[in-house]
């Protein structure tokens, strides 16, 4: 591949607020520096279905707001077989498209990855996904929208725990990453949070317990990660039924509220800074990296760094937790 005079821009898996931030971001950043841009619906299946527009600066105006993405997002089977990726790098050349922009979470940038390889194609990632999980990456966008969600909703489950004097277990998207539980535990100044980092290193219910986490509150908030490892809310309340009756406990799943709503104010800069710093990257000749940011400084990944590694959680965090929750 020569020089990039043609950006395709796609949105791939979990949607998260700050997207259409982002997408607005790389499609006037490109434009801006003289290059084509054009919009892909529907991820990678929209790549293999060939749902591809040419994008103006007009086409991004008026969504830095929205939550969602105006690009629609999808999973795609058939984008994990040799076959959908030869279709979809067919309608790309077609369409005179000469590098792509994936903005999405783990899975898409794998793809991403595998189909760069493939056929030699410069992508740039950017890190979109509430669950905040890629690493090389101090913020994901869409993660402080989501946190932001979550502390609107446990402040008003607080109330009526402790009307009831009730136990709630609430759990929170993450999938297999504590980031939303741990952080959103701390904003909401509940009890505990129930993580999958440290779900095979301790029993975080039986220690709840045994710290007499109830001794001077009426009621109590527990933010539970959904993984497997934690056993979900609905797990550590069926725990809690059968070996701790004496608790009147309640489960609340947030569920796809946490995807939605506007971006904050950090997620909407976020995402203009890296959808800038994308094509930044694409002119300099990067190619195959995510763009993230790292002490509020723009950083390149190598796809294969964020995608592999597994983001640490901050253990501090679980210290002031345990401690400001006495
Ligand atoms: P989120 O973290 O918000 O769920 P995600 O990007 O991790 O987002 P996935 O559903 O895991 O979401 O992946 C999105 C798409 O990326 C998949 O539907 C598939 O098309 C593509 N993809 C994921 N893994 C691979 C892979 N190993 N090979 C090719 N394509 C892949």
């Amino acid at each position: 591949m020569g020089v990039v005079k043609c950006v395709g821009i796609l949105t791939s898996g979990g949607d998260a607020p700050g997207m259409n931030a982002a997408i607005r971001a790389v499609t006037r950043s490109a434009i801006y520096n003289g290059l084509a841009v054009k919009g892909i619906y529907r991820g990678y299946k929209g790549l293999i279905d060939n749902e591809i527009v040419e994008f103006k600066t007009q086409n991004v105006s008026n969504i830095i707001q929205q939550g969602g993405t105006i690009l629609k997002t999808a999973r795609s089977q058939e984008f994990m077989t040799p076959e959908g990726r030869q279709l979809a790098y067919d309608n790309m050349c077609n369409a005179g498209i000469d590098a792509l922009v994936v903005i999405g979470g783990d899975g898409s940038l794998t793809g991403a990855r595998i189909f760069a390889e493939e056929f030699d194609v410069p992508i740039i990632g950017l890190p979109g996904t509430i669950d905040n999980d890629l690493y090389g990456t101090d913020r994901t966008i869409g993660y402080d929208t989501a946190l932001n969600t979550i502390m609107e909703a446990v402040d008003k489950i607080r109330d009526t725990a402790t009307s009831h004097e009730r136990l709630f277990f609430i759990e929170v998207m993450g999938r297999d990453a504590g980031f939303l539980a741990l952080n959103g535990a701390i904003a909401v100044g509940a009890e505990a949070a129930i993580i999958p980092e440290i779900a095979t290193e301790v029993d975080q219910l039986a220690e709840l317990i045994q710290n007499g986490f109830r001794k001077s509150k009426n009621s109590s908030i527990v933010l539970v990660a959904e993984s497997e490892l934690t056993g979900g809310a609905m797990g550590l309340a069926e725990r809690v039924k059968n070996e701790y009756p004496q608790y009147d406990v309640r489960v609340t799943i947030l569920g796809h509220i946490q995807r939605g709503g506007s971006p904050t104010a950090n997620d909407r800069i976020l995402a203009s800074r890296l959808g800038n710093a994308a094509i930044d990257a694409l002119l300099e000749g990067q190619r195959n990296i995510m763009v993230g940011v790292q002490n509020d400084e723009i950083v390149n990944v190598p796809f294969v760094k964020a995608i592999k590694k597994d983001k640490p959680i901050n253990r501090d965090l679980l210290n002031t937790l345990r401690i400001l929750s006495i």
